[in-house]
């Protein structure tokens, strides 16, 4: 591992020695109103936008201007078979064959769509179990399935809380809620890279757990995708959901990401909502047939898909397909390693990093806990050019992304933290 310096000469050095250094070129950065890039380390939240996305975006606005809906079959990238052009590359960051993969909706609508066919309640076993820090939407998701189903929506969730005093969730808590309460738990959905700690879970583990008392697992990837290295075929998870806005850097609200294991892939006694679009391509337009479901997740498609959204999806997977998720993570690493060393130098007893030390524990983010402090400090760095996201009731969450952030924007934004503590 590297011997980090705390100064900005080294800083640099470790930018002029990042093979990855170029890519944030290809990426529009936020400026001050001075005209000054802003230290933008909230990709966690919403990805910058890379230059190439307008380009991606008008050649569809082009072939929908020229061709009208002669555009489904005749455009430079056709739109009937459009979200196929994702699958492949979409399926390589998550770990997943093309088969498990389908680009299709929103995350929270994706949750719902795979808790249809996978939370199948029953009278002994009807719980679900999330980790006690969950992300709301996913917390309210589970709830409403609860109550759809005829269940109190607090008796029926349990949750796996961090000890006393801990922050992080703890395996051996969640070995013994499952001795104790496994043969009632229906489904185990965690959220894969927790959104508040920075944990990332281990999905394999958690999964040979849940499936060895019975459980279905599923995990809410909206942090996992495009930041960690997920492996989700091998993880052995049934499902899982992701956003396409976070990590993956495809705009405001873009569509999301959906993984459904193989040993799911033609079972067609699964429970589902469906549409045309999860119907054999072959007969899709005839219009008139009984229903055929499509093998894989691409059988779980509704819609005919929003294929603007899905241009801007592909400017992003070209750049991952170009640098490799696997380079990505290696840079990932030093990077926040380096902003944790940073941190840890401050030496100040009124922080504490939440996120796990261990590299393998997390992704870029840092979750920084600042003791007595309130959002007026988020707002100082605000105007200290550094653009945080601040969670009640102290913690500042930081998320120095490999593809855009460098190596002197974490030096800079420690020093203005300096100041202003
Ligand atoms: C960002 C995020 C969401 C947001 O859901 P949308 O349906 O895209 O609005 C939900 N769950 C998790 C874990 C997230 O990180």
């Amino acid at each position: 591992m590297t011997t980090y310096k705390n100064t900005l000469e080294f800083a640099k050095k470790l930018d002029s020695e990042d093979e990855l250094s170029s890519y944030r070129k290809r990426f529009h950065i936020p400026k001050d109103t001075k005209g000054n890039e802003l230290i933008y380390l909230t990709g966690n939240s919403l990805g910058l936008q890379p230059k190439s996305t307008k380009e991606y975006i008008n050649q569809e606005l082009e072939d929908w201007a020229n061709l009208g809906v002669e555009g489904h079959t005749e455009a430079k990238n056709p739109w009937l078979p459009y979200h196929e052009f994702l699958t492949e590359s979409m399926a390589k960051i998550v770990g997943a064959k093309p088969l498990e993969v389908v680009v299709m909706n929103t995350l929270t609508t994706n949750l719902h769509l795979m808790m249809v066919s996978f939370y199948k309640p029953t009278k002994k076993r009807y719980k679900i179990l999330i980790e006690a820090d969950a992300f709301p939407s996913d917390k309210y998701a589970v709830e409403s399935q609860l109550r759809h189903h005829g269940y109190d929506d607090k008796e029926g969730l349990i949750l796996w809380k961090a000890r006393e005093g801990e922050e992080l969730a703890n395996y051996e808590d969640l070995e013994q809620i499952l001795d104790e309460q496994g043969d009632e738990i229906a489904l185990i959905m965690i959220g894969g890279v927790n959104y508040y700690t920075g944990q990332y879970f281990d999905l394999k583990r958690i999964t040979e757990l849940g499936h060895n008392n019975g459980c279905v697992v599923g995990f809410d990837c909206a942090h996992g995708a495009g930041n960690v290295e997920l492996n989700l075929h091998d993880s052995g998870a049934d499902f899982a959901v992701w956003c396409t806005y976070k990590y993956l850097n495809s705009g405001p609200g873009s569509l999301g990401g959906c993984f459904v294991h193989e040993r799911h892939a033609y079972d067609k006694t699964l429970n589902r909502f469906t549409g045309w679009w999860s119907h054999n391509k072959k007969t899709r337009f005839n219009m008139r047939h009984e229903f055929d479901v499509l093998p894989g997740a691409e059988g779980w498609q509704l819609s005919n898909p929003p294929i603007l959204s899905m241009a801007a999806i592909r400017a992003s997977l070209d750049i991952f397909n170009e640098v490799g998720i696997e380079n990505l993570t290696n840079k990932s690493k030093i990077l926040t390693g380096y902003f944790e060393f940073l941190i840890n130098e401050l030496n100040n007893k009124n922080i504490k990093i939440i996120t796990p030390s261990n590299p393998e524990e997390r992704g870029c983010q840092l979750s920084i806990q600042v003791k007595n402090a309130d959002k007026a400090l988020h707002n100082k760095l605000m105007e200290a050019g550094v653009i945080t996201d601040w969670r009640e009731p102290d913690v500042i969450r930081c998320a120095p992304v490999p593809l855009y952030s460098s190596f002197e924007d974490v030096y800079k934004m420690v020093e203005r933290l300096k100041k202003l503590l």
